[in-house]
């Protein structure tokens, strides 16, 4: 029997910015958003990417949708490598694959009505024969989100931001499509409605099929929409695994305080607090070794000049660690 091919595969991306000096705007560093990350999706699942702010989990989000392009690595959507298509190929295949993004407003039209900017995902893939056809699917979809046809005349600047959450969601499924990236949806929500737009995706994803990248700084979210969780830390999968092993018995040091600080989940860890000393170092020049040596607890003195590899100490369950341990 062979093997079901998963919806996304994600080899080995980097993604590096470059920093330019001077008034020749000369290239000399390089800010290391993304180094070397690989992940799958299958069909229907729910994939979390956690980590703290500028970790790189964003970039990687929009570099999967081809909004960025990537440095090195590869991106497979159903087998088929998606990284370098541009043009119109690329334009049929993003059908396929969506984002939703953190602040909806900033990401729809203002001067278009609710209605224009459902209508031109579907006209951009010609998914309506007719203006009835249109029509009609706008109102489906309007109704799926929690909204109703009045709603569709209105402008984004009318709705709150659960609405415009809604909005953003319907548009991403305008085009049908197999997979969506999730960046921080609910984040800039008041946490009632950050309840109700966590059900809403995963109505549609039990109705629809659908696969989420859900990416979140909030570990307790994706525990509970997630199966398997990757964290990242300066742009490297630090841990991964079953979003239920991570959560009860984190392995990396960097895990277990990031579970530490989300009192959502105290009855399920029952952890003291781990306060992190510093911010996170500059991804333009990553410390040498383990890159969470200089924050790390029980760091030791090989963690300052050998780099650690994410392996697996359970099955599905892999730690970049030197004292993780089976
Ligand atoms: Fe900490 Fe060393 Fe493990 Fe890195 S490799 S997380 S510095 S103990």
């Amino acid at each position: 029997m062979t093997p079901q091919m998963s919806l996304l595969e994600v080899q080995n991306l980097c993604i590096h910015f470059p920093v330019k000096h001077g008034v020749f705007g000369r290239v000399r560093e390089s800010v290391k958003a993304v180094g070397g990350v690989s992940l799958e999706v299958a069909h229907g699942e729910t994939v979390g990417l956690v980590g703290e702010s500028g970790c790189g989990k964003t970039t990687m989000g929009r570099a999967i949708v081809r909004l960025i392009a990537p440095t090195a690595g590869r991106i497979l959507f159903e087998g088929e490598d998606v990284t370098s298509l541009n043009g119109e190929v690329l334009r049929a295949r993003r059908r396929h694959f969506q984002m939703i993004f953190q602040d909806p407003f900033g990401a729809l039209n203002p001067r278009m009505t609710v209605r224009q900017i459902i209508a031109e995902a579907i006209d951009a893939h010609g998914l309506a024969d007719t203006e009835q056809a249109r029509q009609t699917r706008i109102d489906s979809l309007l109704q799926v989100v929690g909204l109703d046809s009045a709603h569709g005349q209105r402008y984004p600047s009318e709705f709150s931001g659960g609405q415009r959450q809604r909005i953003g969601i319907a548009r991403a499924l305008a085009v049908e499509p197999k997979l969506i990236v999730c960046d921080e949806p609910v984040s800039a929500l008041d946490v009632s409605v950050q309840a109700q737009i966590v059900n809403l995706l995963q109505d549609l994803q039990r109705d629809r099929g659908l696969a989420y990248l859900f990416i979140s700084h909030n570990f307790a979210v994706v525990e509970r929409v997630s199966r398997r969780v990757l964290v990242m830390y300066l742009g490297k999968i630090v841990e991964a695994g079953p979003v239920q092993a991570v959560v009860r018995t984190p392995r990396h040091p960097y895990t277990q305080a990031l579970i530490s600080a989300v009192p959502e989940l105290d009855s399920v860890t029952q952890r003291k607090r781990i306060v992190l000393p510093g911010d996170a170092p500059s991804p333009i020049s990553p410390p040498a070794g383990c890159p969470f040596h200089p924050r790390c607890p029980i760091a030791e003195a090989r963690c300052r000049t050998d780099v650690p590899t994410l392996r697996e100490i359970q099955p599905g369950h892999s730690v970049s660690c030197h004292l993780a341990s089976i």
